[in-house]
């Protein structure tokens, strides 16, 4: 006779989820939630005592760069220290992109992450193929990659020099055929021209130091970005998604997209709510180049309020840890900075403190945007981003009282620097679960790594 799956009994503390947030017992069987409830008297073979404690879906991050080569470096998270560095923070599920090389079957960009990740992912793992060589063959890939659990492709509409770039008409066919596949077109929304006219500008007249970046990239580069993304998805009917939303014109065009029908949805980033572009003034601003940019206080708090109201659908972390030496290399050229910041870890005690805490956001808008709306949107519900019953025992317990400062001593992310240094934070992870797993427990790390599964996304149903 087959053992027995082990039951674990989760007992006491603050259940959450999109909807509610009520002190329940969890009952986890094998790899998945058994039941919810008032469940005293069911046996178990394991206790957890956790009143006090707020018991969340395990958060997923869908906008991570692992291993990715760009503007001269490779970032340092692998699927090792970026997976590790995940479930510290409570995530328990990543999708990294993974850029098409020049010539390479699409589904190439699926085989070649599955050999990054091969013994080395502590949690659940996705991919996003990141198209860049628009070809006929990659048009024709596409279904391809869907069939294989990627249904959602990204493009960048700048980055020319580092080979990232398609243009508006290559971005439709891609549009068109990811819309007959089932799936979504994700976007790195900036007018390239604006960016070819800007940047050498400012570097000619000697604007070198960080804040530069920010002028070179202001709100009206993303603006007109996403008025022809707009364009293409009424052409198209396509599903599409903005990646770090960070401006207030993209607010309100994506908002009156939708209330035409079109089918656009937007995330915005943890660093674009935490921080403003006073960053980029200080002696270490290259520290905050990352694009788009940091902005003024006001688009901050406007981005909380469309987190807050639904206009953005998500916040991800866009995990883009370089080292510090890489980062060195916008000293003195800020177009020669890596851009990025390390931040898989920090999102979700982040938004806690400053979303929840100060009252921006609810607890309930909080696991949504950062575990139940991500499951959805990226194919991967109802297993992850849910405590319901039959969801993955992917579990988050966030300390609500707990104080603590972050920064490099306390974080446990890869690069060897931090832009969230001496920040003060109340809410701390103190246990994940991953499937069943204990995988965290205070600051040890008890799951192994390599344990990750690859996650096969479905594509939404068509609308
Ligand atoms: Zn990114």
């Amino acid at each position: 006779m087959r053992p027995s799956k082990r039951r674990i009994l989760i007992r006491g503390g603050t259940v959450v989820t999109a909807d509610s947030a009520s002190v329940r017992d969890l009952l986890v069987e094998g790899e998945t939630i058994a039941a919810v409830g008032k469940l005293a008297g069911v046996a178990a073979d394991e206790r957890f005592d956790v009143s006090g404690l707020l018991v969340l879906p395990g958060a997923v991050d869908t906008h991570v760069h692992f291993n990715d080569a760009f503007m001269g470096t490779v970032s340092v998270h692998d699927f090792a220290s970026g997976t590790r560095a995940a479930a510290y923070g409570g995530v328990t599920s990543v999708i990294d992109f993974s850029n098409q090389r020049q010539g390479e079957p699409l589904l190439g960009t699926v085989e070649r992450k599955k050999g990054e990740a091969a013994g080395l992912a502590l949690v659940d793992w996705g991919v996003h193929p990141v198209i860049t060589d628009p070809s006929p063959e990659t048009i024709a890939g596409i279904q391809d990659v869907v069939i294989a659990g990627a249904p959602t492709i990204k493009c960048y509409l700048t980055y020319r020099q580092e080979g990232l770039m398609v243009d508006f008409d290559e971005l439709k066919s891609i549009l068109t055929a990811l819309r007959r596949a089932g799936g979504m077109l994700l976007v790195h929304a900036e007018d390239n021209d604006a960016l070819e006219e800007n940047i050498p500008r400012l570097i000619r007249g000697g604007f070198v130091r960080p804040i530069y970046h920010a002028r070179s990239r202001p709100p009206e580069v993303e603006a007109a970005a996403i008025r022809r993304l707009i364009d293409a998805a009424r052409l198209t009917g396509g599903r599409l998604f903005i990646v770090h939303l960070a401006s207030s014109e993209g607010i309100g065009l994506v908002a009156s997209a939708r209330k035409e029908g079109l089918d656009i949805l937007a995330e915005t980033c943890t660093h674009y709510l935490i921080f403003t572009e006073d960053m980029l003034r200080r002696d270490d601003g290259i520290k905050w180049i990352c694009s788009p940019p940091l902005r003024t206080p006001e688009i901050r708090d406007r981005l909380w309020e469309a987190v807050r109201d639904g206009i953005i659908s998500q916040v991800s972390s866009d995990d883009a840890a370089y080292s510090w030496k890489a980062k060195l290399l916008g000293v003195g050229r800020f177009d020669l900075c890596p851009n990025g910041i390390p931040g898989i870890e920090a999102r979700l005690p982040l938004l806690y403190s400053e979303g929840v805490v100060r009252g921006r956001i609810s607890l309930s808008r909080l696991v949504e945007v950062t575990a139940t709306a991500p499951a959805c949107m990226f194919g991967l519900a109802p297993r992850k981003g849910s405590l319901e019953p039959g969801a993955d025992a992917d579990i988050a317990l966030l300390d609500p009282q707990a104080k603590w400062v972050m920064g490099q001593e306390t974080l446990h992310m890869a690069a060897d620097w931090s832009a969230y240094e001496g920040i003060p934070v109340t809410g701390k992870i103190v246990k994940v679960w991953s499937r069943g797993d204990l995988i965290v427990d205070g600051e040890d790390l008890i799951g192994e790594k390599g344990r990750g599964r690859y996650l096969h996304r479905v594509p939404w149903p068509a609308a």
